[in-house]
């Protein structure tokens, strides 16, 4: 059986993943989400198992001392993380599996597993960036101030990626990413090459 691809989307926070991936999803229901593992307290409307798995402190510890972890970063003072065995089973299954991560997960997924496809979500500006996240109503002014501040180091390591989209349409967005997919699924790698081969040589 071929193996499920790993697409991750990644970018700076506010740039809309959430938003996309959702959409994306909901029209194509042969791709699964990796539910991240968080020590951040939820926020209204987010559920446990659903949006995140919610840990404390020491769990979180814990699974990494087991070596549970795909990648996890501290973003903005919590940590966060792709919990390995659920991402890996669905691959083995052949199932393809969306990330949606920050940017450090990401370097960290393209080292350990470079054969993923690696999506970059860009804010159309750093000012309509700025609203998107007031627009969350979650931060403080401290926490604002990091995320932009991390939000241009995030938008150098670009050149890690194969793709971009910027997200300023939400459709055109959500509509160029599908394609990428698309497009991924008929990619010639070596593995498919023998098959597609071997299938035409038996019926001769
Ligand atoms: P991320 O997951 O990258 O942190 P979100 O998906 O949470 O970002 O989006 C941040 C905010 O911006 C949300 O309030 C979302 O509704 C809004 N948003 C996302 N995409 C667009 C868009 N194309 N135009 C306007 N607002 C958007
Ligand atoms: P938020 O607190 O807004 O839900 O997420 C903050 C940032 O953490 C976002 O950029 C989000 O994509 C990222 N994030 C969510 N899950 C993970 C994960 O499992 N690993 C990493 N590295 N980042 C994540």
């Amino acid at each position: 059986m071929t193996k499920g691809k790993l697409f991750v989307i990644s970018g700076p926070s506010g740039a809309g993943k959430g938003t996309i991936c959702k959409e994306i999803l909901d029209e194509d229901k042969t791709l699964k989400l990796s539910v991240s593992m968080t020590t951040r307290k939820p926020r209204d409307g987010e559920v446990d198992g659903v949006h995140y798995h919610f840990v404390d402190h020491s769990a979180f510890v814990s699974l990494i001392a087991e070596d549970g972890f795909m990648e996890y970063a501290d973003v903005y003072g919590n940590f966060y993380g792709t919990p390995k065995k659920q991402v890996m089973d669905w691959m083995d299954e052949g199932i393809n599996v969306i990330l949606e991560i920050d940017v450090q997960g990401a370097l960290q997924i393209k080292k350990s597993y470079p054969e993923g496809i690696f999506i970059f979500i860009l804010p159309p500006s750093i000012e309509e960036l700025k609203n998107r996240i007031l627009g969350r109503g979650s931060e403080t002014e401290e926490t604002m101030a990091r995320r932009l501040g991390a939000a241009l180091k995030e938008i150098s390591s670009i050149d890690e990626y194969d793709y971009r989209v910027v997200n300023e349409d939400l459709q055109e967005a959500v509509d160029r990413v599908k394609a990428i997919i698309s497009a991924e699924h008929s990619k010639i790698n070596d593995e498919e090459v023998e098959r597609i081969i071997n299938r035409y040589k038996e019926e001769l």
